[in-house]
């Protein structure tokens, strides 16, 4: 951004005001899964207080623009987890949080019943690693994911780019 003369008006691109909207404003969807959601209550209380980023959750998929999927995914949830993801307007995003989340964590082997990654049934931008993540890593998360909206371009958005994507693979 550059600031011109003494009136304070200042000169920017369309992309990087949006990207600076979007990603100082993020809305998840208020759900957990298993007991990773407990750090992400964690995250959002006064310890660590997410709002100073403008992070604050939203309690329905319809207002909200992130997902973060803190727990374990199972077959029985999934469906569920899918359909709260197709309701959520574009652009969205998911943050998978977590070991079971990322990769079926400690039900890997065994675990008849887990989704062996939550990127089985939705696109994942973030994935943070852990068994459970403390807060700090769920910050670095939301850190990753504004970098991710930094890039954005409304040239290319990014729900056109990922049916794009979608279509080149099934080709
Ligand atoms: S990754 Fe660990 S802490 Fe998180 S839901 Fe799975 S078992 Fe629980």
């Amino acid at each position: 951004m550059d600031k011109t003369g003494e009136g304070g008006v200042v000169i920017t691109k369309l992309d990087d005001l949006l990207n600076w909207a979007r990603l100082t404003s993020l809305f998840p969807m208020g759900f957990g899964l298993a007991c990773c959601a407990i750090e992400m209550m964690g995250a959002y209380a006064s310890g660590y207080d997410l709002d100073r980023f403008g992070i604050i959750p939203r309690a329905s998929p319809r207002q909200s623009d992130v997902m973060i999927v803190a727990g374990t995914v199972t077959f029985k949830m999934a469906d569920r987890v899918r359909r709260l993801y197709e309701q959520m307007p574009e652009p969205r995003y998911v943050i998978s949080m977590g070991s079971c989340s990322n990769c079926g964590g400690p039900y890997w082997e065994h675990g008849y019943h887990v989704v062996k990654g939550v990127d089985r049934i939705i696109p994942v931008d973030v994935y943070v690693p852990g068994c459970p993540p403390r807060p700090e890593a769920l910050i670095g998360g939301f850190l990753k994911l504004q970098e991710i909206i930094r890039q954005e371009t409304i040239r290319a958005p990014r729900a056109v780019q990922q049916i794009m994507a979608k279509r080149m693979k099934n080709a």
